[in-house]
């Protein structure tokens, strides 16, 4: 890992990283090999946890495609200086930014969505111009198994290497000098990855977890809404970072939201068979959900297969805050639904907990959407809409709080891979004597009139 790490920092000293062309050129060429690989991948994410072929391209593939197209083309643009204002106490002179790159890069990945969760950062890290070591999730390894023998065939690992390995080595990869570290994953993890990069002192971005809550008011457009939080919430069998975790329904709509729920599940036709499902990842997994699911308050399915670790969408009505169920991020296809009388009750339960990094808000009314957006934090959500907000690349993706700190996609990405450089530059042919000594009254009055106009 030092060798790696040695060989990373000179060629990052060596410049080449931070031209424009050579970025864009490494851009292309990682677009073709995950072309070029795409068949494989998706056979190695099938084997992983079974996820059909079509599943794993629209929730995987496209997105990556299109943030690689936006920064290919932006990369010339974004990596220009940025004019700044200059002041008049400073005139005359140019303020500017320059972006410039980190250095050497270490990028965890996480293993929901093992190809997306691991390539997205490391465009954004080529893109601004840094060298790169990823380490995949061993959880899923067959795809990081692929991802580092693409890697390892068509990058020099001076520039892109990966690493492959658990706990240890990530323990060991953390225990080196970074110039950045990019995390994906739990909380308790970020924690520890957190606690290592302040060793060095190396900036991180946290892409963590949590609770991410559904609001369902009276008013919403039940017919359309349904359908997008069902999608949402079985989408890779409930593992998704920004799944909607728990639903808060108004009282006065509960019974016709379950009927629409319930109709929603059957008609979707959820499989392992049917490319629309996935395994639960592991049978550690699978025992902790099973765990969630109180009997008593079982609505719908609640069936689950060991051997091949399926469970069914599960819906749990009547839950309360001091169920099981409530206390940390499902990661599973369990839907707990609370209702609520008055949306005072919602927000002071959002906010007695730790932010969440998403919330989404189904309503028509324009005051509603105002309230809970202003009064709540969070990471980011949507309003009648789940998990989309991933897929903008200019909306930057992160938490807030326990949920995460920083962001990435698109230009935030290329942002959380760079130092903006700040410039005040100055002619020489203009040279007041406002700030020499000797200090006078007139000096004093003078510097306190340009105040006035600045
Ligand atoms: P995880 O934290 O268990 O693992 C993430 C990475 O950390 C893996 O590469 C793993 O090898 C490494 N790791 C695990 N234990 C470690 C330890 N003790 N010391 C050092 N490294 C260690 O997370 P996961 O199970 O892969 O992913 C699920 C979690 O990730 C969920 O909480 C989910 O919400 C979160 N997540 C967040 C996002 C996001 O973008 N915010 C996306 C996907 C997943």
């Amino acid at each position: 890992m030092k060798e790696i790490l040695d060989l990373q920092k000179s060629l990052f000293d060596s410049n080449i990283t931070k031209s424009p062309t050579f970025r864009v050129a490494q851009l292309k060429k990682l677009k073709r090999v995950l072309k070029d690989h795409e068949p494989e991948l998706l056979n190695a994410v099938h084997k992983d946890f079974m996820k059909g072929q079509f599943n794993t391209f629209l929730t995987e593939f496209s997105g990556l495609y299109l943030e690689l197209d936006s920064y290919i083309k932006n990369v010339p643009k974004w990596s220009k200086s940025e004019r700044a204002k200059t002041n008049l106490l400073n005139l005359p002179a140019k303020s500017y930014l320059i972006p410039e790159p980190l250095g050497v890069c270490l990028i965890i990945g996480a293993w929901n969505y093992p190809v997306s969760l691991s390539l997205a950062p490391v465009l954004a890290a080529i893109a601004a111009g840094n060298t790169v070591i990823l380490k995949p999730s061993e959880i899923t390894n067959h795809t990081s198994a692929v991802i580092a023998k693409m890697i390892r065939s068509n990058f020099d690992p001076s520039f892109f290497a990966v690493v492959q390995g658990g706990v240890q080595e990530t323990t060991d990869l953390l225990a080196q000098h970074y110039d950045k570290i990019f995390f994906t994953g739990s909380v308790a993890v970020g924690k520890i990855v957190y606690q290592a990069a302040a060793r060095h002192l190396t900036p991180v971005t946290l892409e963590l977890g949590g609770k991410s809550p559904a609001i369902v008011a009276p008013d919403a457009n039940l017919n359309i809404i349904v359908k997008r939080l069902v999608w949402g919430k079985f989408l890779n069998a409930g593992q998704t970072c920004i799944a909607p975790d728990y639903v808060y329904v108004h009282k006065s709509i509960e019974d016709q939201f379950l009927a629409r729920l319930s109709k929603e599940i059957d008609h979707a036709q959820f499989a392992l068979e049917k490319d629309n499902y996935a395994q639960i990842i592991t049978t550690s997994h699978l025992e902790r959900l099973i765990r969630l699911i109180d009997e008593q308050k079982l609505f719908k399915g609640g069936r689950y297969d060991m051997p091949s670790r399926f469970m069914e969408p599960t819906v749990l009505t009547g839950v309360t805050h001091s169920d099981k169920v409530m206390e940390d991020e499902i990661f599973g296809p369990i839907f707990p639904i609370l209702t609520y009388n008055n949306i005072e009750e919602v927000i002071s339960f959002v906010k007695s907990r730790p932010k969440p990094l998403a919330l989404y808000l189904f309503t028509e009314s324009n005051s509603l959407r105002k309230k809970v957006l202003t009064e709540v934090s969070f990471g980011g959500g949507a309003v009648n809409e789940v998990i989309l907000q991933f897929a903008n690349e200019n909306l930057p993706f992160g938490g807030v709080g326990q949920s995460g700190m920083g962001a990435y996609h698109g230009e935030a990405g290329f942002r959380c891979f760079s130092h903006y450089k700040s410039i005040l530059q100055k002619p020489t042919w203009f040279e007041p004597t406002l700030k020499y000594y000797p200090y006078k009254r007139w000096k004093e009055s003078l510097l306190k009139n340009i105040l006035r106009f600045s």
